[in-house]
């Protein structure tokens, strides 16, 4: 005999059963199967670079710009006072403030004074300091033009660098002057100055020789003085990166109402 596969016996099966709901008076049966739920469609994956790297734009954050201000630096200075905002003031002598040109075309922030600039309330007036001072004139300018000022106002013992919550503590008096000021480009010396103002990954030795933003503002990282005391084959560079400011200064429409009287 041929043996009965699976689905005859499935089949005879069925037939017994219907046979016997007829006998019992059921005239049909329904054979509905219940619809799988309709999931929602998941919302569209978008990643953090399409949102700010956008190539159309549509989906890029407006950038931040400037919101040009018109307090005074005097007002700004006051307001720092007599600072003990973070643990640098312990050992300073003095709170050393941005000086120069309040109206500077270009302006230059460094990292934090040191102790030349500690005891003389100045910034960039020791070696690294004298440095920049020929840096400046290299590109056909005088020191009392430009803006010269540090992230931090106090110098940190041992002349180490600031940490970042004594950076982010001070930070915003410099941002406050740089939005009096409006330069049309900032020089930042050296890494920790650039970490501190841009917000960029990057070192210094990938970053400098081009221009980066900072709310609409120009910014050139190149080398701290200090470094090329330490290593004059890296003036070369420097050089470079200072032609590129000069070039563009040189070639942006002057503001014919900027005042060129220093402080
Ligand atoms: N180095 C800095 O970064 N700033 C100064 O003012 C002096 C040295």
């Amino acid at each position: 005999m041929k043996p009965v596969s699976e689905v005859e016996q499935l089949v005879t099966q069925t037939k017994k059963q219907l046979e016997h709901l007829r006998a019992l008076g059921v005239e049909g049966i329904r054979l509905e199967v219940e619809p799988e739920p309709v999931k929602p469609a998941p919302p569209p994956i978008q990643r953090q670079e399409e949102t700010e790297f956008s190539l159309f734009g549509e989906l890029a954050p407006a950038p931040k710009k400037l919101t040009p201000s018109t307090e005074t630096f005097e007002q700004i200075h006051a307001e720092i006072g007599n600072c003990t905002r973070c643990p640098l003031h312990l050992e300073r002598t003095h709170v050393v403030h941005t000086e120069g040109n309040h109206k500077a075309r270009l302006m230059f922030v460094g990292e934090a004074p040191g102790a030349d600039e500690d005891a003389q309330a100045r910034p960039f007036v020791g070696r690294a300091g004298q440095l920049l001072t020929k840096i400046i004139e290299a590109i056909g300018m005088k020191r009392e033009e430009v803006l010269i000022g540090n992230v931090n106002r106090c110098r940190p013992p041992g002349n180490r660098a600031p940490m970042p919550d004594e950076a982010a503590t001070c930070k915003p008096f410099l941002e406050r002057e740089i939005a009096v000021a409006q330069p049309e480009i900032i020089v930042v010396l050296g890494n920790t100055a650039m970490k501190n103002l841009l917000d960029t990954r990057e070192g210094i030795t990938r970053a400098r020789g081009r221009f980066h933003d900072y709310k609409g503002i120009k910014v050139m990282p190149t080398f701290h003085p200090a470094y090329l005391l330490r290593d004059p084959s890296k003036k070369r560079e420097t050089w470079e990166d200072l032609k590129k400011v000069r070039d563009y200064l040189d070639a942006a429409p002057q503001e014919g109402t900027r005042d060129t009287k220093g402080d």
